[in-house]
């Protein structure tokens, strides 16, 4: 039989629900129709597109015509970014238009707000996060310009889980709001999806992005949600799909697999209690059998299934190897940043040393985490970081 995999990695992607699965799966092999098709196959695979949509629609309370479907989140983070920018410069020739975003956003914002910059098309403000990982609202005032055209703030964030006060910000955008349109507000929302309200009118948001992989759909496929009205213009041409804002053939079966994915979503806050139940759980255990933890993530306004720890003198990558040995996953930081040896941008700017940094781990629990899952984490993590150290002879 198969090791048995704890799994306490699911910020970095989950897995795919069996009922997802099971939607899904008619678009590889019967219903393979490309929904451009005027045929009885096509319109199938568009009709299918279409409840999709609707699904998506429903759960962040806005309208089916709002909802654009991509390749992922990364793809959405550029395309609010870069189709905002790119449209203000076609409307507003000569002009430098600028960007506040939270230091602490996903590098697919990040990345994108730092190479506008650098090829000078943009102004960018980063906003400061304080110790618990959180913006100040009142910090967006204070940088908003006549000449900003775009606020864009994480929901949640993916490595520690702090939760932004968007209704803050968004009450400050809107009354900062000109007759132009201008500023507009985007939100990543990946992480938030679970566990927290996303209705975009509940939150004021202009533009809203997430992907399947972390809400127990398929990997490859994201959504933008885009307010009726937005200037926005596309960044990929084509054949016109997605209203002419993103040209390809859909990718159905992500799309059905999506739209399966947030009518799951019923509860959200059972969710929260559940996730919340067991992380207090792990937190407490190590905190009681390990010495010299220290929890990163706020206590409060953060989300239920997300704890960065760090363990003094065992580094995070040697603790990631160790509990891999043991069928346990668990990540330093992001999925995106373990790649690097630079320490975690979000670890830093919340004030950790780059050596603390270093020796840190997330741990981000998902619907399908128990509690013995987390009381044999905890028992092969005590061990591990006791042999870590000694191995490390401090
Ligand atoms: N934004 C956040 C907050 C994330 O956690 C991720 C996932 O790593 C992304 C964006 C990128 O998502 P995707 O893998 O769909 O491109």
């Amino acid at each position: 039989m198969a090791k048995k995999i704890i799994y306490l990695d699911n910020a970095s992607t989950t897995a795919v629900d069996s009922a997802v699965f099971g939607a899904i799966k008619p678009y590889f092999t019967d219903k393979y129709g490309n929904p451009s098709n005027i045929y009885n196959l096509g319109q199938e695979a568009k009709k299918a597109v279409e409840k999709a949509r609707k699904q998506t629609a429903d759960f962040l309370n806005c309208r089916p015509e709002e909802i654009f479907f991509t390749s992922g989140a990364t793809e959405s983070n550029n395309l609010a970014i870069q189709g905002i920018v790119k449209k203000f410069k076609e409307q507003n020739p000569g002009q430098k238009p600028h960007i506040i975003a939270s230091a602490i956003e996903h590098p697919s914002v990040l990345n994108i707000c730092s190479a506008l910059k650098r090829d000078g098309l943009a102004e960018i403000t980063f906003l400061k996060v304080n110790q618990q990982g959180f913006v100040d609202s009142k910090d967006v005032n204070k940088y908003l310009r006549p000449s900003t055209i775009l606020v864009s703030v994480i929901y949640a964030n993916n490595e520690i889980g702090s939760i932004q006060p968007l209704k803050e910000i968004s009450k400050i955008v809107s009354n900062n709001k000109k007759e132009t349109g201008y500023p507009l507000f985007h939100t990543d929302a990946v992480q938030a999806i679970n566990y927290l309200d996303c209705s975009v009118r509940h939150l004021g948001v202009d533009l809203l992005t997430f992907n399947a992989h972390k809400i127990y759909g398929p990997k490859g496929i994201g959504v933008l949600y885009i307010k009726q009205g937005t200037a926005i213009a596309p960044l990929v041409y084509g054949g016109g799909q997605e209203k002419d804002l993103r040209s390809g053939t859909e990718n159905v079966a992500g799309i059905v697999g999506i739209g399966q994915a947030v009518a799951m979503i019923k509860n959200p806050s059972s969710c929260a209690l559940k996730a919340e139940k067991l992380k207090s759980r792990l937190i407490n255990k190590i905190l009681k059998n390990i010495e010299e933890a220290k929890i990163n993530s706020p206590q409060k306004n953060c989300l239920p299934n997300i704890a960065s720890i760090s363990f003094k003198r065992a580094e995070g990558e040697s603790i990631v190897y160790a509990l891999s040995e043991k069928g346990i996953c668990v990540s330093t930081g992001s999925a995106c940043a373990s790649k690097t040896l630079k320490p975690s941008y979000v670890l830093t700017a919340i004030g950790l040393s780059p050596i603390a940094a270093h020796c840190s781990v997330r741990f981000s629990l998902g619907k399908y985490t128990s509690i013995k899952d987390i009381d044999y984490t905890v028992k092969v993590l005590a061990k591990e970081i006791k042999r870590l150290r000694g191995i490390a002879g401090k």
